[in-house]
């Protein structure tokens, strides 16, 4: 395959490059994640938005690879809570915090409050070795409940209540929370176009340059 016929996902969650891997497959793309390579820096997540955090991830990335990369990050956004826990959703609750702590803590920031408007953001970079990315970002609205509901999914499925579908995240199967949470709607704004971003990723990587040998005697 084509060397800028390469998409790394900078990942080594299993789920979500099986997720990519199956909305790209009627694609010319040979996708790769970071299990495919040894050990790379990590991106450090201090950015102020989830736009930060997943350029940073995807063109760092794409730097150490020399391949183009994709990343994403996401989180909660609160409105009753001025938009935390956010890019600090998977750190919320400390370091040795478990998903259930992290939804108990968010439940308990959430008392007393009536106005339980919530988001899931979602947001998608894909970059080049030399700098440029490509942005696509999406949302999902719905309640913070007032008690954890459901065993599905992950993080804090169990309080987001989804009010189209009258139940939390954790009580959909994984194939009715993809169709319409943030994840699935921006991965699937990202896969309507793709031959565009196969297209601009082919101008964007510097051809490779034939290797001159000279010899001496
Ligand atoms: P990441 O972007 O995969 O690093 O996710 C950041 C954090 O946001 C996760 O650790 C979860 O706490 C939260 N989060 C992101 N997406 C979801 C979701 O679909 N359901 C529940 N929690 C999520």
């Amino acid at each position: 395959m084509h060397p800028h016929r390469t998409l790394v996902l900078a990942t080594r969650n299993p789920g979500k490059t099986a997720e990519i891997r199956d909305l790209l497959q009627h694609y010319p793309v040979d996708i790769k994640d970071l299990t495919a390579f040894g050990p790379i820096p990590e991106a450090v997540e201090d950015g102020v938005t989830f736009d930060e955090n997943a350029y940073k991830k995807a063109s760092l990335t794409a730097r150490v690879l020399g391949l183009p990369a994709l990343a994403d990050d996401s989180g909660l956004v609160v409105a009753a809570l001025g938009g935390a826990p956010g890019v600090y959703s998977a750190r919320y609750g400390g370091p040795n915090a478990t998903d259930a702590d992290r939804c108990a803590r968010l439940l308990e920031a959430m008392a007393g409050f009536t106005d339980r408007r919530a988001a899931f953001e979602c947001v998608i970079s894909i970059a080049v070795p030399t700098g440029p990315a490509l942005t696509y970002e999406a949302r999902c609205e719905g309640l913070i409940a007032e008690t954890p509901a459901g065993a599905n999914g992950f993080g804090y499925d169990p309080i987001f209540y989804y009010p189209p579908l009258k139940h939390t995240f954790a009580e959909l199967t994984r194939e009715e929370k993809n169709r319409v949470s943030h994840r699935g709607l921006a991965l699937r704004e990202l896969a309507a176009e793709f031959d565009k971003v196969l297209a601009w990723i082919q101008y964007q990587m510097p051809d490779p340059q034939p290797v001159v040998c000279l010899r001496d005697d």
